[in-house]
Order: C-alpha cells, then sequence, then structure tokens
C-alpha cells in the first residue's frame, strides 16, 4: 500500500514533469513563431512590401544563376569572360612598366639611399592621370601650393613618433588631442571645462572610413552594454558613403537604407521613422552626401532620435571643413551640428578640406559616456594591459603633425577663403548646368556645397531617343580628360570641386558642351568604359552579381 502510494506520486510527479516539459517546449515553440514573425513584420515595416519582394526576388535569382554556375559548360564560360575581364583590367591598371624599379621579392643586397632616391624619382614619373589642371572630381584635396612644405616640415621634425607611445612622443599626444579640440569646436560641440567633466570628445583616425566604422561600433556596444540589444540595427539614407555598409558588415549591424526624396535627395523621414524599433540604435544623416551633394534634414532627424532616444550620426566627411564655414563664406547654410539637439556624434574628413596629408579624420561624439565604447581595452593580454582609442595599434605620428600643422596654419582666415571659391566654383557649375544645358541635364537636388550631380533629363523616364545617355557623356568627358563620379539610380555623374576645380571651371562648361552634342549625335552606343560597366544595371541580380565577381577581381589586379 505504501509502495502503491509512493509509486502513485511519483507517477504523478513525474506526469507534471513531463506536463511541464511538455509546455515548455510549447511555450518555446510559440516565442521562436512570436519571436520570427515580429522580425518580419518589422523587416517589412521597414524595407516597405515592394522592397522586400524584390529582395527576395533578387535573392531568389541569385540562388538559381549560382545553381547555373554549378553547370561545367555555364561556369567555364563566365570563368573564361571573368578572366577576360581580369586581363583587360590588368593591363590598364597595373601595366608593366619595363623601364621602372622593380622588387617582388627584397633585394639581395640593399640599395644605397642615392639608388632608393633614383627609383622613387622614376616610380613618380610614371604616365598617370593629370590631376594638377583640376580635371579630377575629388582626390585630391589640394591646401595650396605651401602646403607641401609645411607637412613635409611636420613628418620630418615626428617622422619616428607614436602616439601608441604617449610619454615618448609628448608633442604628438598634445597635438593629436588639439586636432580633436578644434574639430569639436568647429562643430559646436560642448566643451568639457576639464578632463573629469562630460562633454564634446573625440578621436583622431586614419580616415572616413575608421570614423565611421568606430561611431557604429561605439552604438552597438552601447546598445549592448546599456539596453540589451543584441540584434541591433541602423537606419542610413541610401546615400550614405559606403563605410555605413562595411561596420554593418563587420559589426553585425542590419543596416535600413531608406529612400531619398527625388527632388530635395534628402533622406524621406516619414519611411525612416516606419524603420524604428525596438532594437534600433543609429540613425544616420549626410551632411553633405557623396553621391549628389544633398545635405539630409537633421534637424528632422534629431527630432526622432531625441523622441525614441536613439543616437543620431552626422557624416561631415566630405562636409569636412567647408559647411562649418558656409554662413561666414556668405553662403545658405542649414543646421548641421552639435547645436541640434538629438546629434551624438559627427565624422569630419581633416584630409578632405581640412587639406591635411592623407590618414587623417576625426571622429567626434557629444558626450565621453559614447566615446568609451568605441575604445578597446584589454587588461588580460600577456603583453600587458593594451588600450586604445581606434581599429589601430601603432599609428603615424607624423601625419598626425601633418593634420595640425594643416589645420592651424589654414586657420578660420584660410577656411573660410577656401569654402568661398570651392563652393563657389561649384554654384557656377551647378547653375552653368541649370542654365545652359536646359533641354538635355538636370542637376540633382540643390546642392549647397562642393558635389554637383547632373543626369539627363530624359533617361530613366523610358524615353532615351534625342536625350544624351549620361554614361556616354561621361565617357566622352573622360576622353577630354575629366574623371568624373558615376552615380546610379538615378544614372548620373558629379563632380566634386576641389581648390585645383576653381580656375577650370569655364573649361568644364565648355568641354561638357561638346561632350553633351557629341552624344546627341551619336548612331548607336559608344564602348566606352562607363558605358560598359554601368550599362550592365548593378542592381539586377546577375548584373550586380557579375559587376560584385569583377570588383573582387579589380582589387586582385590592384596587388598584381
Ligand atoms: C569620403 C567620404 C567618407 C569617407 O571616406 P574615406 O575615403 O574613408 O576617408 C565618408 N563619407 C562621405 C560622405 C565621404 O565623401
Amino acid at each position: 500500500m505504501a509502495v502503491d502510494k509512493t509509486t502513485f506520486a511519483l507517477a504523478r510527479m513525474l506526469s507534471s514533469e513531463l506536463v511541464t516539459l511538455q509546455s515548455a517546449k510549447t511555450a518555446v515553440f510559440w516565442y521562436l513563431i512570436l519571436r520570427n514573425f515580429v522580425r518580419a513584420v518589422r523587416h517589412l515595416r521597414a524595407r516597405g512590401l515592394l522592397t522586400a519582394a524584390r529582395e527576395a526576388y533578387l535573392v531568389l535569382v541569385r540562388k538559381g544563376f549560382a545553381c547555373m554556375l554549378l553547370l561545367p559548360s555555364v561556369r567555364n564560360k563566365v570563368q573564361g569572360e571573368l578572366d577576360q575581364v581580369t586581363l583587360d583590367l590588368a593591363s590598364k591598371l597595373a601595366p608593366k612598366f619595363p623601364d621602372a624599379p622593380t622588387y617582388t621579392a627584397l633585394p639581395d643586397k640593399g640599395l644605397t639611399a642615392a639608388d632608393v632616391s633614383a627609383a622613387l624619382a622614376k616610380l613618380s614619373d610614371l604616365p598617370r592621370t593629370e590631376w594638377e589642371g583640376g580635371r579630377v572630381s575629388g582626390a585630391v584635396y589640394h591646401g595650396g601650393k605651401d602646403m607641401g612644405d609645411i607637412w613635409r616640415d611636420a613628418f620630418s621634425r615626428f617622422e619616428v613618433s607614436n602616439p601608441l607611445h604617449a610619454d615618448v612622443f609628448p608633442g604628438v599626444r598634445k597635438m593629436d588631442s588639439e586636432v580633436v579640440s578644434m574639430c569639436l569646436s568647429m562643430y559646436r560641440a560642448p566643451l568639457p571645462a576639464s578632463v573629469i567633466d562630460d562633454g564634446g570628445a573625440g578621436t583622431t583616425t586614419s580616415g572616413g572610413t575608421e570614423s565611421i566604422l568606430m561611431a557604429c561600433k561605439a552604438y552597438r556596444d552601447r546598445a549592448r552594454a546599456e539596453f540589451g540589444i543584441t540584434e541591433p540595427e541602423m537606419i542610413v539614407p541610401v546615400s550614405v558613403h559606403a563605410a555605413f555598409g562595411k561596420a554593418a558588415m563587420y559589426f553585425g549591424i542590419k543596416i535600413h537604407h531608406i529612400p531619398v526624396d527625388k527632388k530635395t535627395r534628402q533622406v524621406q523621414i516619414a519611411k525612416v521613422r516606419r524603420a524604428i524599433n525596438a532594437n534600433t540604435i543609429l540613425l544616420v544623416g549626410s551632411a553633405p552626401n557623396f553621391p549628389d551633394g544633398a545635405i539630409d534634414d537633421i534637424s528632422a532627424l534629431s527630432d526622432l532620435a531625441v523622441k525614441y532616444r536613439l543616437g543620431l550620426h552626422v557624416d561631415c566627411c566630405l562636409g569636412s571643413f567647408l559647411v562649418p564655414f558656409l554662413e561666414r563664406a556668405g553662403y545658405p547654410t542649414v543646421p548641421f551640428d552639435f547645436r541640434v539637439p538629438g546629434v551624438t556624434s559627427i565624422s569630419c574628413d581633416t584630409h578632405k578640406y581640412g587639406f591635411s596629408p592623407k590618414g587623417s579624420s576625426c571622429i567626434m561624439y557629444r558626450s565621453k559616456s559614447i566615446r568609451k565604447y568605441a575604445y578597446s581595452v584589454t587588461t588580460t593580454w600577456p603583453g600587458g594591459v593594451y588600450a586604445t582609442p581606434s581599429m589601430s595599434g601603432s599609428r603615424p605620428g607624423a601625419l598626425i603633425a601633418g593634420a595640425w600643422a594643416s589645420l592651424v596654419h589654414m586657420g578660420i582666415d584660410g577656411y573660410t577663403q577656401s569654402c568661398r571659391e570651392i563652393v563657389g566654383a561649384a554654384k557656377r557649375i551647378a547653375d552653368g548646368v541649370r542654365k545652359d544645358f536646359a533641354g538635355d541635364l538636370y542637376v540633382l537636388g540643390d546642392p549647397l556645397v562642393s558635389v554637383v550631380a547632373f543626369g539627363s533629363v530624359t533617361e530613366g523616364q523610358g524615353n532615351g531617343k534625342g536625350c544624351a545617355p549620361i554614361y556616354e557623356v561621361g565617357d566622352r568627358m573622360s576622353k577630354m580628360g575629366w574623371h568624373l563620379n558615376a552615380l546610379q539610380d538615378p544614372p548620373a555623374l558629379h563632380i566634386a570641386c576641389t581648390r585645383l576645380t576653381v580656375p577650370a571651371v569655364d573649361d568644364f562648361l565648355r568641354d561638357l558642351r561638346l561632350a553633351v552634342d557629341e552624344v546627341k549625335a551619336l548612331e548607336e552606343p559608344g564602348k566606352g568604359s562607363m558605358v560598359m560597366l554601368y550599362g550592365l544595371g548593378t542592381g539586377s541580380a546577375v548584373g550586380g552579381q557579375l559587376i560584385g565577381e569583377m570588383a573582387t577581381r579589380y582589387m586582385d589586379v590592384l596587388y598584381a
């Protein structure tokens, strides 16, 4: 009887245990269903039904294409074509220079200083694109003829320095911190009274991309530590720099690219709002963006950031030392800096319109409480306690000295003047395109800074006849020595004006006239590189795949 009772009790316990297990399973099941459902709803809300469907379709086509590539005949054909493209690329980009000194392994016996110098001279004299005449968009952000001497002075005085060892190189530490302070004050950050007070803070980095990477990492780690967000998402304009996509890939952040308004080229605020959910950590705006030079509506983004307590990064990598000087230079401007309450970080490239040597940028935060998440600290490394503010360990002190020297050489007066000239050139180009090319070309948006983008009036509206396909225009301009950037969606070209562009504006408009007229008289499509590359349709499933493969080959070629 006693045994029976015990057995019964045991059986009851077991069965209730089973029931609990069963209900736990059920709970997990429904939890997973619910979680995926919430994810799907959020995804659809952010992307919109149409885009989500298109993305799904692209994935399918890509899978199909990958399957087709499994067929040896198809694979061999595609491979053969790609190999041909690679060889063509190599002959263009990495040609053999029989007269140039070439070392693919260390020389057995080291060269004398004189021989090294002679070799360097030959390498710097290789045939190349001429940029001095101002026909290259962006690329060379020249600070005037004295700047080279100023750099060389800075480099030679700090040639072995490395801010990783602040005690060994106190001057570099000081300059590094002052470059950040100068940027913070330019961008109107709340400045801390002393090192123990909170307030605007930042670090220097190796360039705009690293600045952006650092900001994204900081927001990701802050969200994990302070809000428990393990599946972070960020919302960026489709026009934002590619570095944000890179950050998303590197740091495992889901990224939503929000379309821009066709007329203003600013990110569509209503769509940004719709993409916000509990996993959102960051909104981004550009001032200005790279493709068409539009400045997003930072105030409207700020309202959203404040309301939903999100980070708001403003990418001023390109705006760098132009946007803060627009007002002083007498041009119209819009809010973009830390005076906008929701702005929590800004990236600013000293190596663009700051005219610093390449490899220099600054990332700024409204508060040290954000910057600390950009830091990397390891206390248990056998090599010692190791702490670095950004990606690199050792850093080139010479470049920091070069940046500091450039900034103090230019000063507020110098940057105001360069802003007046460069933005003036951009405005003359925009006005010229609007006035003299009215039937053929249009200017994208209303550029306030240095980039002017223009497309063909009828292109993209289903009628290519009688107009000038813009990539054809680009290829004609290339033949005349101009290096403009090709944009997609919509097809367009842009020129990022620099100091070198200023004296070349009239030439630009004259050559553009020739190019447009030539293209309008064209009987059949040309075979220029811009037409070939972008004519494939990089946004289509297979075109995108092939061009992605070509871009990979391109990088292989660079190291050929
Ligand atoms: C140039 C640029 C960057 C970053 O570029 P780096 O080449 O890494 O210095 C970021 N955003 C915009 C808008 C830019 O034009």
